[in-house]
């Protein structure tokens, strides 16, 4: 069966994991304990999309749970977002070999995962944390540093790149922009809602 044609036959995000948690399109699958498809609210009006699962997420199955998860859930508290109110994702599903950056192959045999997530999901605004999903979701060559906190548009999905929160632990100037992104991410979020 060819496979993107059955991911458009997905109707829920439930169809979608189960052919995703049995996937083996690239090599990555032959490292992991497991897929982290991702979680949150299946109605979301907000997605954020990280790089690809780290140890921790690996580990567990569940995305953003490590320190800059945990980094991240204290962002999202103070903007006054709830986290089981969101959708959180990566790029990749699976957990790079020592949490190195995916591959370019690696990353396009996953994407279609992300644009079905999407289309079912239907959120209103797009976070894209770090290089990699501000690459795949705005355009391939956009650099973080120079587009963080400005708003884009496709398809009438509002999306945002801001910093991937590990680039916070590694560098803590970066916290006053990013917090900057996220007051106007709450901003754009309470304008749709
Ligand atoms: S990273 Fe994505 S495409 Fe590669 S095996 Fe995992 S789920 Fe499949």
């Amino acid at each position: 069966m060819d496979w993107l044609p059955q991911l458009d036959r997905c109707d829920d995000l439930k169809q979608l994991r189960d052919i995703c948690l049995r996937c083996r399109r690239c090599g990555l699958r032959e490292n992991v304990r497991g897929v982290v498809f991702g979680e949150g609210d299946p109605q979301a009006k907000i997605m954020f999309v990280g790089e690809a699962p780290g140890a921790d997420e690996d580990r567990l199955g569940r995305p953003f749970i490590g320190a800059a998860g945990q980094l991240l859930d204290k962002i999202l508290a103070a903007a006054g977002f709830e986290r089981e109110k969101v959708y959180i994702t990566n790029i990749a599903k699976c957990r790079p070999p020592g949490n190195r950056v995916p591959k370019k192959e690696e990353a396009e045999a996953c994407f279609p995962y992300l644009i079905r997530q999407i289309e079912l999901i239907q959120p209103r605004l797009l976070v894209c944390l770090g290089t990699l999903a501000t690459q795949y979701l705005i355009y391939r060559e956009a650099k973080v540093t120079v587009v963080r906190g400005q708003v884009f548009e496709k398809g009438g999905i509002k999306i945002i790149p801001t910093y991937h929160p590990a680039a916070l632990l590694r560098d803590a100037s970066k916290k006053k922009v990013v917090w900057q992104d996220f007051q106007q991410i709450k901003k754009l979020f309470d304008q749709i809602g």
